[in-house]
């Protein structure tokens, strides 16, 4: 369902987008994925820091539709922008929701760090650790951290624990 102002947002199945952006371009494509991403990342408490559970994955995921789409260029060019919007942000370990980077840190900082956690395991793993995660009942980070853990190790829970304390 289009609109012609305000910001984008999902609830239970559909999606309101703002029309105010070319259809075909990089940034509504990736608006509109990050919403449909919604659709599987929305088990998490939007009222609190844990809501980065369901932003940055939906976020993450919308960049991999950007490189399905678009090619790995144009989502390395997003992630750098991220990376730049980032790079001074405190941690994203239970932020403050009055932090005033919160925007910031759920949507440029969280990709960034899953961008981090994904090169360190092979492809076909990580994608492997997604579907665990979206359809596993991973409503907190601790129980992403011991969903991590019991897949793939201590090291890598320690290492997506790292990254989210940086
Ligand atoms: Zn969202």
């Amino acid at each position: 369902m289009p609109r012609k102002s305000g910001p984008s947002y999902s609830r239970d199945g559909f999606a309101v987008l703002t029309q105010s952006e070319d259809p075909t371009s990089p940034l509504f494509v990736k608006t509109l994925a990050h919403e449909v991403a919604h659709f599987w990342w929305n088990k998490a408490a939007t009222d609190n820091w844990q809501d980065w559970l369901n932003e940055s994955f939906a976020e993450f995921s919308a960049l991999m539709a950007i490189e399905h789409i678009f090619g790995k260029e144009m989502k390395d060019k997003f992630l750098m922008e991220f990376e730049s919007l980032s790079s001074t942000l405190s941690p994203l370990y239970q932020f403050q929701r009055s932090d005033k980077n919160v925007h910031n840190l759920m949507y440029k900082k969280g990709p960034v760090i899953l961008e981090a956690f994904s090169a360190n395991i092979k492809e076909a793993e990580f994608k492997r650790w997604l579907k665990m995660v979206s359809k596993g009942d991973i409503t907190t980070t601790e129980k992403l951290f011991l969903l991590t853990e019991k897949a793939y190790g201590e090291v890598q829970r320690k290492y997506l624990e790292e990254l989210l304390n940086k």
